[in-house]
């Protein structure tokens, strides 16, 4: 009997080509799952699945599976997961000094309509600070700068973090817990894949939370 790791993967299969039709998508709770136009199917993220099963009770064809258990037919689908990713993050762009003073303007204009001061931080993929600016404390620099840290080494808004992520983080991910903040105003940005993330602080979580929200679709729209 073998003992599946507690964070193993899941893998979509050839079943999936030519179906395409993105229902695990809309279920999976840590956004893993990806693909481009010119791809036939959808792939997951090996770094980031947390093996939940959410996709594979959604989907219509039965195309995923855990890793240890692809069909023999298809093994050739691991592979094929891992390298979309690792070729799209080779390949995506880092974002610019131009995009994230794009993003801090619309924050900071946003904090200004609702009546509060705030610091944004913007961090690129390898968790640098690419800008940010403040009309706020020293402490809320802190937190912006944290809460943009948060978004970007996992990949997903601060209020998705749970314990079980921060005590045993998917593989890839060594976050530095001294940095992790888990109010609402940490988002990551991108699409499809993330190239760095935004920090708000000053206001109410809801407050960074729209101010936040406000300068990713500033780029991003929804
Ligand atoms: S198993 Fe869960 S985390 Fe992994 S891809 Fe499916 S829905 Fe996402
Ligand atoms: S639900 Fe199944 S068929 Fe649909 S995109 Fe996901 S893996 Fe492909």
């Amino acid at each position: 009997m073998t003992t599946a790791p507690v964070f193993s993967s899941y893998v979509i299969a050839d079943p999936c080509i030519g179906v395409k039709d993105g229902t695990c998508v809309e279920v999976c709770p840590v956004d893993c799952i990806e693909t481009t136009p010119d791809e036939t199917q959808f792939f997951i993220d090996p770094e980031l699945c947390i093996a939940c099963e959410q996709c594979v009770l959604v989907c219509p064809v039965d195309a995923i599976y855990l890793v240890h258990e692809v069909p023999e037919q298809w093994k050739g689908s691991i592979e094929t997961n891992a390298a979309f990713f690792l070729r799209a993050k080779e390949e995506a762009p880092s974002v610019s000094l131009e995009q994230a003073e794009a993003m801090i303007e619309a924050a900071r204009s946003r904090a200004t309509e609702i009546g509060i001061k705030v610091a944004v931080a913007v961090l690129d993929r390898n968790c640098a600070v690419v800008a940010e600016d403040s009309d706020t404390s020293v402490e809320h620099d802190d937190v912006a700068r944290n809460k943009a840290y948060t978004a970007v080494t996992f990949e997903l808004a601060t209020t998705a973090i749970t314990d079980r992520l921060v005590e045993s983080p998917p593989a890839g991910i060594e976050p530095d817990a001294s940095r992790v903040v888990r109010d609402a105003g940490g988002l990551p940005f991108g699409r499809p894949y993330v190239l760095g993330a935004i920090g708000v602080a000053g206001g109410t979580p809801e407050q960074d939370l729209e101010c936040g929200r406000v300068a990713v679709t500033t780029l991003w729209p929804d």
